[in-house]
């Protein structure tokens, strides 16, 4: 098995980097940072994120798995103390012995940026922003094609169903199940009176639908896919679409995604 391992950087999880990697080598895994089949990230969700981006140009070759150093994780959902029994899975060996992980699949935000500048792409894990620098942001919201909306207000939040538990949350949005192929869009602080006025609740869109955010004013934005920041003064538009390709996790164990929602927002 090739593997990859990506750790938070505190004591705890750079420690447990050094196990795995003493444990994987007894079990004859060869560490490769070119072309990986597993990344195991260690720390939190935020790490994941870190890993993913780090593996973005491969995601469809490989599956990650993710180990949490501080509380449970939605990508992180084995425990310090279970690097072990983890690899135990992951070798086939012990009581584990035979047994083949599951991989699910999880959709991802596909993102088309376009600037007087040029145009990128990108690819979410969690969640893309759109807000405002220096005062209220001003866009026009298309939904396949047709204007929807006139938004103003703070941002617009975009989010995979696995992002669903992260920002998406902070603005009100709802849980989603990550086997549901869709994206969310979120107001941020949307301002609604008399003269201006939006939809005020999340709205979902499948996967063949796509929205577009128009910049309509000359401002400065700041645009966030998962942790990643950018500034920018020249933007014309985002195409959001529930993207092609999807991420994989491997699971060696049944924690399903209520559950998770419950253990880590309920206690
Ligand atoms: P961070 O500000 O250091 O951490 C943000 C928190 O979000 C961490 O507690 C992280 O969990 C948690 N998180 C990440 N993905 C999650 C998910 N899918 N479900 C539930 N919680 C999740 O930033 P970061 O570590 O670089 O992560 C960037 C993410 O932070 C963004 O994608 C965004 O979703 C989130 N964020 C949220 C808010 C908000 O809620 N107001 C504001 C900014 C950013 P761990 O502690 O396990 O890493």
């Amino acid at each position: 098995m090739r593997y990859y391992v990506l750790d938070r950087g505190d004591p705890l999880s750079v420690e447990l980097t050094q196990q795995f990697h003493k444990l994987a080598e007894q079990r004859g895994f060869v560490l490769d940072a070119e072309s990986p089949e597993i990344v195991v990230s260690i720390g939190g969700d935020g790490t994941m994120l870190h890993a993913f981006h780090t593996f973005i140009d491969r995601i469809p070759d490989l599956a990650f798995v993710g180990v949490h150093t501080g509380h449970l994780g939605f990508y992180a959902d084995w425990k310090a103390d279970e690097l072990t029994e983890l690899i135990d899975h992951m070798s086939g060996e012990g009581e584990h012995s035979g047994m083949k992980p599951r991989l699910v699949k999880y959709p991802l935000v596909q993102l088309e940026i376009h600037k007087k500048s040029g145009t990128s792409s990108y690819i979410a894990l969690n969640e893309f922003t759109l807000k405002g620098v220096d005062g209220t942001v001003v866009a026009q919201i298309d939904i396949n094609d047709v204007t929807f909306e006139m938004f103003r207000g703070d941002g617009i939040c975009v989010s995979t169903p696995s992002g669903s538990t992260a920002y998406n949350k902070s603005v009100g949005g709802a849980m989603v199940h990550p086997s549901i192929d869709a994206l969310q869009i979120a107001e941020i602080a949307s301002i609604n009176n008399r003269i201006f006025r939006t939809l005020g609740s999340p709205l979902l869109l499948p996967k063949h639908h796509h929205c577009d955010i128009f910049s309509r004013k000359e401002q400065r934005l700041l645009l966030t896919i998962d942790h990643v920041n950018i500034s920018i003064d020249d933007l014309v538009s985002v195409r959001c679409q529930v993207a092609e390709q999807q991420v994989s996790f491997a699971r060696y164990r049944p924690f399903p995604f209520w559950n998770r929602v419950r253990d880590a927002f309920l206690g």
